[in-house]
């Protein structure tokens, strides 16, 4: 027999921490948490394994669950002295969802479960407050409508406006328990005319009818899309818990709070969170009121902050934020519930964190000795570093503030106001900066949030659903800037007496908490403290070097700021695109005679040999990998009749035969075209030209003093000849260079491995080659026969129907591209065993694409300037193998 069934608490704990995969995250955390002693409402977690038996089996659970629920029902209703459906003392539950990784927002919850006309009554009779139970019933009523039945939340809003009209007030807190008795009555017939079918009062049907929906809940397009954003794959499933009822909502002596034993957004070693009196737990995320702060330090004079209204509570909540940082070694982040004086644990899990605090709390975590330093890099997601490494606000920029509220999620952006997130994902998809502005967010806003630079909302605090998921996907985020007033029909947002329109340009300042009127300047972030400590560390740790693509003096240097080792992949084609220089490139393409070119290559030659005069000296002992000429043709064309006359008037020649040259040259897919070797060995002057530039300016780099490092690359190798042609033309070259200069400098010719034919003959160029660098690029398109021009028409649709796990063009194909490598790695080395490999495919700074590389045993990683931190971030974690629990 399956076990589908776990308990947790009042002396029957079958679960722990480590049980995720099958628990889901809250069930294996409440698990644990019970574990070790700490307040934790007794429950029990019906497995992932049920959510996948459900969807293979056409949603029919197994046959063996329902009696191992009832068993661990019946635990409970003894632990607790209550029965479940008993009108006297009824057992209560909340039923949520778990994943095995959070996904806030995206999955639903029901709590009060288990009440009905009559259970009500006994709720009424225990806790000795009609209202309490009756509003309790009411909130029931409306969650389980909304999330199990589907019916509109609007719907039972009306009902509310209603009630609240009939007896002339405004506030939910104002309403009476015959109010709600109301209400409920009211929900109950508005709920039977919705779904033609009464509401279920049978305890056992809410129960199965929640449990359905929350498994239901992880094929909905938000959980889907949630899903696709995130890389969580379809098949893990959600877990669904289910737990004795506490209540927050019981009185003043009740409370519920969401709380961080770090601060999310800076790190910040102190107590962190938001609690609301009298509440119950949906309350707080659903930013309806606006929660007090917990420590006294971080309370405005207007606040009540828990440490002083509910000191003995706060104690106690302090006991427990150490016990569990110690316990897990990682920031948590808590859920809790007081009721009538006394703490209940509802949730901890490993908190999400900017990239700011992720980096600050791995750093301080290692110096206070919880972790240690292989622990702190393996800590911080290497993507995320991306954040940290964009822009802020200029201190000394002109700005004109509009309004301030909570400092969600840092980081600066300016854009476009945009009101709703359909909108925010079109414009962004033409490529325009958009600032999503919102009251507030929901989970269906997602796709929107995603595409916007940054989030607005006016209303919600800092564990509202727009501070969570910005934080989350590293979006700044300004949350609750109640200073602002948004009208959707009106399309304008209104703040400090300053109207704006939809479309007109904001600034957020997201570690501020600041809005501003049009566009502030920005300063590039520095790179220095935890920062350079993580470099450190990550450096220490890893075996692969990093590289960078660069070929323009601002890359090169960039990349040395950023900690490049050398140059993986110098594009010299991107030399040629210069105004100043384009007009000889397409009158060397154009000639028709070895002749005419020369004469353009001519003209070319001294810019190209101060280009890399310029690389060599920035990259003094570096090595740089300078690929001859490889375009794709078509970039280089002349387009429009001036162009075109332009051209023709150089080569002494007409416009009618320059079309006649065009015509010839085009080509139906340039990406398979004329490019690479293939142009070097049927203009072969062109790469003489190439050659004579890098050996003249190395010569006189290394008569000033320094030490150049060219490694000379030829492009699209398919075959060892084409190698052994165009590698004697470099070589003579050299000599005839070395011998005009009198000086001679060290040099390697190698190839780029871009073809799966040069993959299989690895081993036969490698008897020629000094090197190899895989241009990935290249390799994903011809291994897979996708086009780089147009896969991206058909790509979203084959990661979507889960053809392809990722799109190859951004994280390596490992089971095809990554087995040619493989073979490519094992032959050339067989030939020669200190072959240097690297590759200079964007994959290069790819963290997942990075551990396959380290796998195969090469010797760097090559990527563009902004992402060499993160590629040296992922290169140490891949050589510690893998990282651990990542949690940003
Ligand atoms: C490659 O093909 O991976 C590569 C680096 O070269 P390019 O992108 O310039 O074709
Ligand atoms: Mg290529």
């Amino acid at each position: 027999m399956s076990k589908w069934v776990y308990s947790f608490g009042a002396g029957r704990n079958e679960g722990g921490a480590e049980m995720r995969n099958l628990l889901g995250g809250k069930g294996a955390n409440l698990a644990e948490m019970a574990g070790i002693g700490l307040p934790v409402p007794p429950g029990f977690t019906l497995t992932t394994e049920v959510c996948t038996a459900f969807y293979e089996n056409d949603r029919q659970y197994p046959a063996d669950l329902p009696g191992q629920v009832r068993d661990a029902l019946t635990h409970i209703e003894k632990a607790q002295g209550l029965t479940f459906g008993d009108a006297k003392k009824p057992l209560l539950v909340s039923v949520r969802s778990g994943a095995r990784v959070s996904m806030p927002g995206m999955m639903d919850t029901v709590l009060n479960l288990g009440l009905n006309d009559q259970t009500v009554k006994g709720l009424a009779a225990m806790s000795g407050d009609q209202r309490f139970a009756w509003d309790s019933y009411r909130r029931f009523i409306q969650m389980y409508g909304g999330v199990v039945l589907g019916v509109e939340h609007h719907k039972f809003e009306e009902i509310m406006d209603h009630a609240k009209q009939d007896r002339g007030v405004t506030e939910d807190t104002q309403l009476t328990a015959e109010d709600w008795q109301r209400v409920v009555a009211a929900s109950k017939d508005m709920i039977a005319a919705e779904t033609g079918k009464p509401f279920p009062l049978d305890p056992e049907q809410q129960l199965w009818g929640a449990i359905g929906a929350v498994f239901g809940s992880w094929e909905t397009p938000r959980a889907v899309t949630y899903r696709r954003l995130n890389d969580i794959p379809g098949d893990w499933g959600t877990a669904v818990n289910v737990q004795v009822m506490v209540f927050g909502n019981m009185g003043d002596d009740c409370a519920t709070g969401v709380c961080f034993t770090r601060d999310p957004a800076t790190g910040e070693n102190m107590f962190y969170g938001e609690y609301l009196v009298n509440a119950q737990g949906e309350d707080v995320v659903a930013g309806i009121r606006t929660p007090q702060p917990m420590a006294k330090e971080r309370s405005k004079p207007d606040e009540k902050p828990m440490e002083t209204e509910m000191p003995v509570i706060y104690r106690q909540l302090l006991d427990v934020r150490s016990t569990l940082e110690k316990h897990y070694k990682d920031m948590q982040d808590m859920e809790f519930t007081v009721q009538r004086g006394k703490l209940y644990m509802l949730q901890t899990r490993n908190g999400k964190r900017t990239a700011a605090a992720s980096l600050k709390i791995a750093i301080d975590m290692a110096k206070e000795g919880l972790i240690d330093q292989k622990e702190a890099v393996n800590r911080v997601n290497p993507s995320s570093l991306d954040q940290l490494l964009h822009p802020m606000l200029d201190p000394k920029a002109k700005r004109t503030l509009l309004a301030k509220g909570l400092p969600a999620s840092p980081g600066a952006a300016s854009g476009a106001i945009v009101l709703n997130a359909d909108e925010a994902e079109s414009r962004a998809n033409k490529g325009e900066a958009v600032i999503l502005v919102r009251i507030e967010t929901s989970p269906e806003d997602i796709h929107g949030m995603h595409a916007a630079k940054g989030i607005l909302t006016t209303r919600g605090g800092m564990t509202s659903h727009a501070a969570v998921v910005a934080r989350g996907m590293g979006r700044p985020c300004v949350a609750g800037a109640g200073g602002i007033a948004v009208d959707y029909t009106a399309q304008t947002i209104t703040a400090g007496g300053h109207v704006l329109h939809a479309g007109d340009t904001i600034t957020l300042d997201g570690a501020a908490g600041e809005v501003y009127a049009g566009l502030v300047a920005m300063i590039d972030p520095t790179m220095s403290g935890d920062f350079a400590t993580l470099m450190e560390w990550a450096d220490a740790n890893r075996r692969m070097k990093v590289r960078a693509n660069a070929e323009t003096v601002l890359d090169a240097e960039t990349a040395r700021k950023f900690g490049a080792e050398g140059i993986g992949l110098s594009r010299t084609e991107h030399m040629f695109f210069d105004p100043q220089r384009i007009g000889a490139v397409r009158q060397m393409i154009m000639a028709s005679d070895a002749e005419g070119r020369r004469a353009a290559l001519a003209k070319l030659l001294p810019f190209q040999r101060e280009d890399f005069k310029d690389l060599f000296r920035i990259m003094d002992a570096l090595p740089i990998t300078i690929r001859l000429l490889d375009p794709p043709l078509h970039e280089f064309l002349p387009h429009g009749e001036a162009e075109l006359a332009a051209v023709a008037k150089a080569l002494g020649t007409d416009v009618a035969a320059m079309r006649r040259r065009g015509a010839e040259l085009a080509e139906a897919n340039p990406m398979l075209g004329l490019r690479g070797c293939r142009l070097g060995i049927v203009y072969p002057e062109i790469y003489e030209m190439q050659a004579r530039a890098i050996f003249e300016a190395a010569v006189a780099v290394a008569k000033e003093g320094k030490t150049p490092i060219p490694e000379v690359e030829i492009p699209l190798i398919g075959t060892r000849k084409e190698l052994e042609i165009t590698r004697a033309q470099v070589d003579r070259v050299a000599k005839a260079v070395f011998a005009e200069a009198g000086r001679s400098v060290e040099y390697t010719v190698g190839t780029m491995i871009e073809l799966p034919r040069a993959a299989l003959t690895a081993g036969k160029i490698a008897e020629i080659s000094d090197f190899f660098s895989f241009g990935t690029n290249d390799l994903t398109q011809t291994t897979f026969g996708f086009s780089r021009d147009d896969a991206g028409k058909f790509l979203p649709t084959f990661v979507e129907q889960g053809i392809l796990p990722k799109d190859p063009f951004i994280s390596l194909d490992v089971e095809g591209v990554g087995e040619l490598m493989r073979f490519c790695v094992e032959n050339g080395r067989k030939t020669k065993p200190d072959l240097s490999i690297g590759i200079c495919g964007e994959h290069g700074g790819d963290p997942a694409s990075i551990a396959l590389c380290e796998e195969l045993g090469l010797d760097y990683v090559s990527c563009s300037p902004y992402r060499v931190p993160v590629a040296r971030l992922a290169a140490a974690q891949a050589a510690l193998h893998g990282a651990g629990d990542r949690t940003v």
